[in-house]
């Protein structure tokens, strides 16, 4: 449903991003997985319409969005770090988009109640952020970028400030979300065995050029070239 075509970003004279070219299907769970400065960062914000891209074209649906702002494109976003409004609960933070959208006041309360339960966060509506742990936190800045159930949901290192259980415990939870809602999943990490326990497919960059796409067997298995091989071989 979303494509990339011949994608370059430069900034500066700097290439973040050169030719890059790939399809990312309805409801999968893509992962972009490269080494630090490889250029997923700036991919996953050119995607959402953060940033503009310096060559090529951005397609949704048929559709060229090369030049929608983010709000046209409508997707969800879960930054790297949690990005919670600190003066906010749990609820209101997650009732916030929903009230930028101008919905119900039942309607919000309606969904904020679901979300809560759907990402295990019931009896800690009323909190604040700095009364949660990571992972609680982690679980808040989910539930607000689904609240508005949007089509297609980007995660940048969503989990990187976690410890290694409650990343686990955060890996299973974004699976079982995936699962549930059909939602299309972006996510952007360094980490090789994380990409490969989430992904329907990864995108492997280095040096801002897309390297390899497939599916964890696919990459696994059949490296396009060394930097592949050598870079999903290195886990410890
Ligand atoms: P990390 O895992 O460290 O976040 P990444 O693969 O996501 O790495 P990007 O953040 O996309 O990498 O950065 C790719 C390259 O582009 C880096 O060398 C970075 O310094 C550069 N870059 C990114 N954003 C900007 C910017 N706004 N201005 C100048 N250079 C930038």
């Amino acid at each position: 449903q979303i494509e990339a075509r011949s994608v370059g970003k430069t900034f500066g004279k700097f290439h973040a991003l050169r030719d890059v070219s790939l399809q990312i299907s309805e409801g999968e769970f893509l992962s972009l997985l490269g080494p630090s400065g490889s250029g997923k960062t700036t991919f996953l914000t050119l995607l959402g319409g953060y940033e503009p891209v310096t060559r090529g074209r951005l397609m949704l649906e048929g559709q060229d969005m090369t030049s929608w702002s983010a709000n046209q494109r409508g997707f969800g976003m879960v930054f790297q770090g949690y990005a919670l409004f600190p003066h906010l609960t749990v609820a209101e933070n997650i009732a916030f988009p929903l009230k930028v959208q101008k919905r119900s006041k039942a309607q919000v309360t309606d969904r904020v109640a679901q979300m809560v339960e759907m990402v295990g966060l019931s009896g800690h509506e009323h909190k604040k952020p700095k009364a949660l742990s990571g992972g609680q936190q982690q679980r808040v800045a989910l539930a607000r970028a689904l609240a508005y159930e949007p089509k297609v949901l980007l995660l940048d290192e969503p989990f990187s400030a976690l410890d290694k259980n409650l990343r686990g415990q955060m890996q299973e939870e974004l699976r079982r979300l995936h699962r549930d809602l059909g939602t299309t999943f972006v996510f952007v990490t360094h980490d090789q065995e994380e990409a490969l326990a989430l992904s329907s497919r990864i995108a492997i960059f280095n040096h801002g050029e897309l390297q390899q796409i497939g599916t964890p067997d696919e990459v696994y298995e059949r490296p396009a070239n060394r930097f592949t091989a050598e870079f999903l071989g290195d886990i410890n």
